[in-house]
């Protein structure tokens, strides 16, 4: 299983940048897009995460000005670098964040992270993603889409409602690309993702686990769950890739 925090990229090196915001869109209820145009380009691969720092704090916050966030973006998508998270009351950071001006600068470092998608790995690719955690699916997502590529990826995509994040987006994708599948589950109403309903899709998709990749990604709990169950499943670790999103 991979490391959360290793800090290899695309080309070796860790930029230090300063992004301009351009445009902020509601994603879902709390849930915002923002996009930040870097001062100069900086290269990442898909599934990659940069630390974003603020001029100044508008509340407090106890973890101070800096946070790392996916960059929810695709590499083929060169206009933009987008973050996408939760606004949330408790965290001043969210908030200053939530209030920046269109044109107002922060800084970035990066980019870090070993989640990454390669293209040329035989066999079927597995999400299983827990709210937010869809982050870094979606960027690797769009660069295989963008890029024509005919790896089969299965997205099981979990969230309590059905307020939920990109889905427009991946229906559409879904209609234009036979190699991509997205299942929704709403625990609201069908209940937590478990090994029952993994189990059933795996068997509906036809997969066999020993050709896939599974990829986990979401707040602590949600990863936790995941590697229970794929253990419980007897899936080899070697075979799953996992990124918690601490800090939740
Ligand atoms: C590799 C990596 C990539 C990440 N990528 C992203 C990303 O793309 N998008 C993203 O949003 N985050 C991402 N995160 C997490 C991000 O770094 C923050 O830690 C996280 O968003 C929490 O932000 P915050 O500290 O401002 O607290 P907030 O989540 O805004 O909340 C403030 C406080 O509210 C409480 N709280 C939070 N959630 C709940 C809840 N569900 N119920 C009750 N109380 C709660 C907690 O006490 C928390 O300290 C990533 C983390 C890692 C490690």
């Amino acid at each position: 299983m991979q490391s959360d925090f290793n800090t290899v990229n695309c080309d070796g090196r860790i930029y230090k940048v300063k992004l301009i915001l351009i445009k902020k869109v509601d994603e879902a209820k709390g849930t915002k897009s923002f996009f930040f145009k870097p001062e100069k380009s900086i290269s990442f691969s898909a599934g990659q995460y940069l630390y974003y720092t603020l001029a100044k704090l508008n509340y407090p916050d106890a973890k101070g000005a800096t946070r790392l966030f996916t960059i929810a973006s695709s590499p083929t998508e060169t206009d933009s670098i987008r973050l996408t998270t939760k606004i949330r009351e408790e965290s001043g950071y969210k908030k200053t964040l939530d209030e920046l001006a269109i044109g107002e600068v922060i800084k970035a470092d990066g980019p870090n992270g070993t989640f990454l998608f390669d293209e040329n790995e035989k066999g079927s690719h597995v999400f299983l993603a827990g709210g937010i955690g869809i982050t870094p699916f979606r960027s690797i997502i769009k660069y295989v889409v963008d890029n024509k590529l005919a790896n089969p990826i299965y997205l099981i995509y979990s969230n309590s409602d059905n307020d939920i994040v990109f889905k427009r987006k991946f229906d559409e994708i879904v209609k234009n690309n036979s190699n991509i599948r997205v299942h929704y589950v709403i625990s609201s109403t069908e209940g937590h993702l478990d090994q029952i309903k993994i189990n059933e899709l795996i068997k509906n998709y036809k997969l066999k686990i020993k050709n896939c990749t599974l990829w986990v990604c979401g707040p602590p709990g949600f990863n936790d769950a995941m590697e229970e169950i794929l253990g419980n499943m007897k899936v080899p670790s070697g075979q799953i890739r996992s990124e918690k999103f601490t800090g939740y």
